[in-house]
């Protein structure tokens, strides 16, 4: 007698920021047999995969590679690695995700400088030069695509101060990465972080991340070899500052991705198909094909919300490509909009945090999301519901708004 059901999850049109849909490709090959993680076929695979993030990341750096966790698993990483206590570091917040990586950096024990811009808006980045200046911090951390407000902060000319000053530059780009150009090497950033279930459209569980030479040397400075690994046991000294972390060691994992591969934790070999033929899709498509289309989806949905008489929220000069956030019209439940959205339509879009919390809804044009048929059937949808809950849209008028962006190209 069979106790529980067949798991049968329901086809969902996930127009959130994240998780979005996966690619059916991407579903195959996390079926796909185990393989032992120092299996020269699997170390085959782990190589391949650094070779495509590297593209992916826009860089020539030596390391990027996948840490096991969700995307925040990857911030955190970063940040403990990379950051003594005491260390002076500074993070510019305009969203939820600068505080988090405020709140991360306290954790290691660093002294904090934050500045902070009123939500819906972004840093001019001479305002964030001028306080490194002031600050001299030996790190600086902050978010490339808040998805919280919907906007994406310029990191033009940040690098460069950082190298003169001899800071690091980490950056939060989980939100934009496969969607929107990332150019590590271009912009000088010492370090990046992705996401996964985001614009790559793989599922949560991996944080791919790259680093140059530069943070590297601070990594190594702090290495510790786990004991019983090596033979010598000179591998380990006690006076160093090393990281307070196994599982995010940097210096560790690195080891683990190098052809050393000195044995850390198991890789998780199915995330790792996955997250290899998100990657793959990514560069078969070709980036700036894949930028060129969130740009036109994003386009066709943002005409279509106007067009249905909702303001779009937030400056618009630094709107985030790949995340449209609608004001909730006076006298409209939201969240009874997004049940009815869910329970009729099987449309999901996000609601928001903190101040914004029940004055915004978020909606998503991610990866394997980011498509026609998607974008049409959530503003279709989302007219219906408002409809229905007395908001006096011009039926019609935000599905042909956005046929018209569809039928221009
Ligand atoms: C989603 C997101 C994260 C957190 O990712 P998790 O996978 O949930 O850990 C961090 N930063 C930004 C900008 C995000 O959008």
């Amino acid at each position: 007698m069979r106790r529980y059901e067949d798991l049968a999850p329901s086809q969902r049109c996930i127009m959130t920021p994240g998780p979005v849909e996966v690619d059916p490709r991407v579903l195959r090959a996390l079926s796909m047999p185990v393989l032992g993680q120092f299996d020269p076929e699997f170390t085959g695979i782990m190589n391949e995969t650094m070779g495509m993030l590297r593209e992916l990341f826009a860089t020539g750096n030596r390391w990027a590679y996948p840490v096991d966790g969700t995307s925040r698993s990857g911030l955190e990483a970063a940040m403990i690695s990379l950051i003594r206590p005491g260390d002076r570091v500074l993070v510019p917040i305009y969203g939820r995700f600068g505080h988090l990586l405020h709140e991360i950096a306290e954790r290691c024990g660093a002294e904090v400088s934050v500045m902070h811009r009123p939500w819906g808006t972004v840093f001019d980045p001479e305002e964030i030069i001028a306080e490194i200046r002031r600050v001299r911090p030996q790190l600086v951390a902050m978010v490339h695509g808040e998805t919280s407000t919907g906007r994406m902060q310029p990191l033009e000319g940040i690098g460069e101060v950082c190298r003169e000053l001899d800071a690091l530059l980490v950056v939060d780009a989980v939100a934009t990465i496969g969607g929107v150009p990332v150019k590590t090497d271009e912009w000088k950033l010492d370090v990046v972080i992705g996401g996964t279930q985001k614009c790559l459209s793989v599922p949560s569980g991996m944080s791919p991340l790259t680093y140059n030479e530069r943070a590297e040397a601070r990594i190594l400075a702090r290495k510790r070899v786990e004991r019983g690994i090596r033979s010598d046991d000179d591998a380990f000294g006690e006076d160093i500052v090393y990281v307070r972390s196994n599982y995010f060691d940097l210096g560790m994992l690195q080891d683990y991705w190098s052809e050393k591969r000195l044995n850390h934790h198991t890789e998780m070999t199915s995330m790792l198909y996955g997250l290899r033929e998100g990657l793959r899709l990514a560069l078969e498509e070709g980036l700036e094909a894949r930028y060129a289309r969130h740009r036109l989806h994003e386009r066709a949905l943002a005409e279509g919300l106007e067009a249905m008489g909702l303001r779009l929220y937030g400056d618009p000069a630094c709107k985030l490509p790949v995340v449209a956030c609608a004001e909730i019209p006076e006298g409209v439940d939201g969240e009874a909009v997004r049940s009815m959205l869910l329970d009729r339509f099987g449309v999901e879009i996000a609601s928001s945090f903190g101040p914004l919390k029940g004055r915004i809804w978020r909606i998503g044009t991610m990866g394997y999301s980011c498509r026609e048929n998607n974008v049409l059937r959530v503003l279709g949808a989302l007219e219906a519901a408002l409809l229905r809950q007395g908001f006096a849209a011009s039926p019609g008028a935000a599905v042909q708004a956005a046929l018209d962006v569809y039928e221009r190209v």
